[in-house]
């Protein structure tokens, strides 16, 4: 009971929560993003919950090009983001720059700053695509999660030394 509990592998999987932040977009994608929670195609029903946290977000939904001013609040986001977690640059203009590319103020695309898990094209990108992203990203974190959540069981011997009992290294993770 207490393993399937703390199991969160299978939850993280069928609830996913998106962080979005537009770093510098015209707004088109963004757009686009909240018609994905519009009833006509309702992302919430499948559990995928937009959420304002980092902290508890599972997948970073970019927009945008990177603006010089945004891309501090872009890398500090990120950082806020606890392991696992995927990364989808919505848009053109945040996979390549696309239509502000080469201007004096944008960085030229997020992966400039951070590592892009997705990529999805367009300008701007329609919510098919977006929807078609997210379920892709998905299986990226489960196999994300399955490399850094290892199941670890606790040593049923551990060492005494003069009636002390030793406990770091106890833990023992499965399978080793
Ligand atoms: S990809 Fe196009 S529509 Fe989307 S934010 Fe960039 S400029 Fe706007």
């Amino acid at each position: 009971m207490f393993k399937k509990l703390f199991n969160l592998k299978p939850y993280r999987k069928k609830s996913p929560w998106i962080l979005h932040y537009n770093a510098g977009s015209c707004n088109g994608c963004d757009i686009e993003i909240l018609a994905c929670l519009s009833p006509k195609y309702d992302l919430e029903r499948f559990g995928i919950l937009n959420n304002g946290n980092p902290k508890q977000s599972d997948i970073f939904l970019v927009t945008g090009p990177v603006t010089f001013r945004s891309r501090e609040r872009l890398v500090e986001l990120y950082n806020q983001m606890a392991e696992p977690k995927v990364v989808v640059a919505v848009g053109s203009c945040t996979c390549t720059g696309g239509v502000f590319r080469g201007m004096y103020n944008v960085e030229d695309g997020i992966d400039q700053y951070i590592p892009v898990d997705v990529y999805i094209p367009g300008c701007a990108a329609t919510p098919e695509l977006i929807i078609d992203g997210v379920v892709k990203s998905l299986e990226i974190l489960e196999n994300k999660s399955k490399s850094i959540e290892v199941p670890f069981k606790l040593s049923a011997n551990p060492k005494e030394t003069n009636g002390i009992v030793d406990r770091t290294n106890m833990s023992k993770k499965v399978g080793q």
